[in-house]
């Protein structure tokens, strides 16, 4: 078998080779790291991770050689939760952050998402797809090789879906990040359904969602369960509805108030619930038993500057895998540098280096349903691979706030390099 790219000389090869599946607890120490290693890759599959190639792979003057003595290679990062496509910007709250307005309180004075609303319902596909590609080239400078991207700034107005969904779907194509689409309608409350919001998340269950499936625009469903959006039967009625037309379900849980949100993805089987910076030590144990994914967002508790974040460690303890993601959106997060997260996880959530990089690789793949073919670097699965100028995982996380990205493999072909 011939052999198109070869990296070759590799310091530190971290494989997360294993079962396709999210890893938890004291499994995580095993991140299948093998210094001086050598990948094979054919076309756009892995054919082999090593110390020395098998002489059954070939090489000749055709095959791409990537010499990466001094460095450390990892699977395609994986952004598990962002709202990538959207309109416009928020750098206007900074003054009222700063005199320390609540993003409840910026919520409710009309301004937060309702302005992000606003100005993506405004914008052109042409436009929304543009910003969102300039971000997608973004993250892929940053190693991330595939991103969640949700709906859910057009809310009551669904063609503002549906153009959000489309728009991601376009970029799926053309970008060579993959965008894994999340149809996220209930995102807040609209207005004109203030006094009555159970008629909107009727109008999600019985026209939306139906719409959204039958179209094939989405792969998961969301809400957003939290006091003033959406409650626990509510958010339990709309994911149950997805659950019911074939989407998988998520949930951003727990941000703000312990609400039960980690109870309820528990209850009716989410494959992630996110945020959960106020998750009860209930909610966390039937995450735990039920094996739904913590997708844990340090960086949205940074620039909301409460101080609060979610409780990595006794998550950690509990057996809770554990994803982490840069939540990019214009509001609360406005960041695409995964690396960024990933000492934000370290530094102020105290996960180790080996529970970082298994959050960001193996256990994001799982937390979109993509595991058996992405997040690991081992024999047969899909050629997405990272090499960092670093000489160890250890020090792409202490050395923190700068691009460690030497060269970003999609699909086997390089598609970044510095
Ligand atoms: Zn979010």
């Amino acid at each position: 078998m011939k052999a198109t790219l070869v990296i070759k000389n590799i310091d530190n090869l971290i494989t997360l080779k294993g079962e396709n599946r999210a890893r938890a607890g004291k499994e995580v120490n095993d991140i299948g790291l093998i210094t001086n290693g050598v990948v094979a890759i054919k076309d756009d599959k892995i054919i082999f991770a090593g110390n020395e190639l098998p002489s059954n792979i070939e090489v000749d003057n055709d095959t791409l050689i990537i010499d990466a003595v001094g460095k450390t290679v990892t699977p395609g990062l994986i952004d598990s939760h962002t709202h990538v496509v959207h309109g416009g910007s928020r750098e206007n709250e900074l003054a009222m952050k700063l005199k320390g307005v609540s993003y409840l309180d910026i919520l409710a004075s009309g301004g937060g998402i309702h302005s992000t609303v606003k100005a993506t319902k405004e914008a052109s596909f042409d436009e929304l797809y543009n910003k969102a590609n300039k971000s997608l080239d973004t993250m892929l400078s940053f190693g991330t090789t595939t991103v969640e991207g949700k709906s859910g700034y057009g809310i009551d107005d669904f063609d503002t879906e549906i153009k959000q969904l489309e728009v991601a779907k376009k970029l799926n194509e053309d970008h060579p990040v993959d965008i894994i689409s999340t149809f996220m309608g209930a995102h807040a409350i609209p207005k004109e359904f203030e006094d009555n919001p159970d008629a909107f998340v009727d109008i999600i269950i019985d026209k939306m969602l139906p719409v959204v499936a039958e179209k094939d625009l989405a792969k998961f469903c969301d809400v957003f369960c939290e006091e003033g959006v959406f409650t626990i039967d509510q958010s339990r009625r709309i994911l149950l509805k997805a659950k019911d037309l074939g989407l998988g379900i998520k949930i951003h849980a727990d941000e703000i108030k312990p609400l039960g949100g980690a109870e309820l993805a528990a209850e009716i089987g989410c494959i992630s619930a996110d945020h959960l910076i106020a998750a009860s030590d209930k909610g966390i144990k039937e995450m735990a038993k039920k094996g739904v994914i913590a997708n844990l967002l340090p960086g949205t508790s940074f620039n909301l500057q409460t101080g609060n974040f979610a409780k990595a460690r006794q998550m950690v303890e509990e057996e809770v895998p554990i994803a982490l993601s840069t939540d990019y959106n214009p509001g609360s997060c406005p960041t695409e540098n995964i690396q960024l997260i990933m000492s934000f996880a370290s530094l102020i959530m105290k996960l180790t280096p080996e529970e970082v990089i298994t959050a960001v690789t193996i256990n994001g793949a799982a937390s979109l349903g993509i595991a058996e073919t992405h997040g690991s670097i081992q024999e047969g699965k899909t050629a997405d691979i990272v090499v960092f100028d670093t000489p160890n995982i250890e020090y792409l996380i202490y050395h923190f706030g700068i691009n460690h990205t030497n060269t970003v493999i999609k699909n086997g072909k390089v598609v970044y390099t510095k």
